[in-house]
């Protein structure tokens, strides 16, 4: 008998295939918001849709960098999948937070306020970055949300 597949492997397999459409040149991530086992919204990084497509608009030099060398015109992918819920009258407190890349932050400081319970990350931001400390994630759990990295079996694969 085939084994039956986790929530958690689930969802972030759903994360990771959402990153993938993502028109970034520099970075791809993708966001699932669940709650209850259930999905209630998704997201990947990219500027507010019928705007631009940044690699397609600048194939070759790439989109505006901001100070911190980021896509200035981008929402992170957890933005894009807060603002759908929010924009749709979509509750998301109490939600897990299923994202490729561990939140920014500024996204730590939006997740944090709307109440999300818990968040699990593939990849960590300051790993990606080359920083020291993971600022969004000391940040959520210093406040109280649960921080884990996600530790399925498609953690191999990646
Ligand atoms: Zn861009
Ligand atoms: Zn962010």
């Amino acid at each position: 008998m085939q084994k039956r597949p986790a929530y958690d492997d689930i969802f972030m397999e759903l994360a990771v295939n959402l990153s993938k459409r993502s028109h970034c040149v520099k970075r791809q991530v993708g966001a699932v918001l669940v709650k209850d086992t259930r999905i209630v919204s998704i997201g990947y990084n990219g500027p507010p849709a019928g705007t631009h497509n940044c690699d397609e608009q600048w194939p070759e030099e790439g989109c505006p960098r901001d100070s911190k060398g980021s896509c200035s015109l981008a929402l992170h992918a957890e933005e894009n999948a807060i603002l759908y819920a929010v924009q749709n009258g979509t509750s998301i407190e109490g939600c897990t937070l299923y994202v490729t890349l561990s939140p920014c932050i500024a996204c730590a400081r939006i997740v944090f306020s709307m109440k999300i319970s818990k968040v699990i990350y593939l990849q960590s931001y300051a790993q990606y970055k080359g920083l020291a400390i993971d600022e969004g994630v000391d940040f959520l759990q210093r406040f109280g949300v649960e921080v884990a990295q996600y530790q399925g079996t498609l953690a191999n694969l990646t």
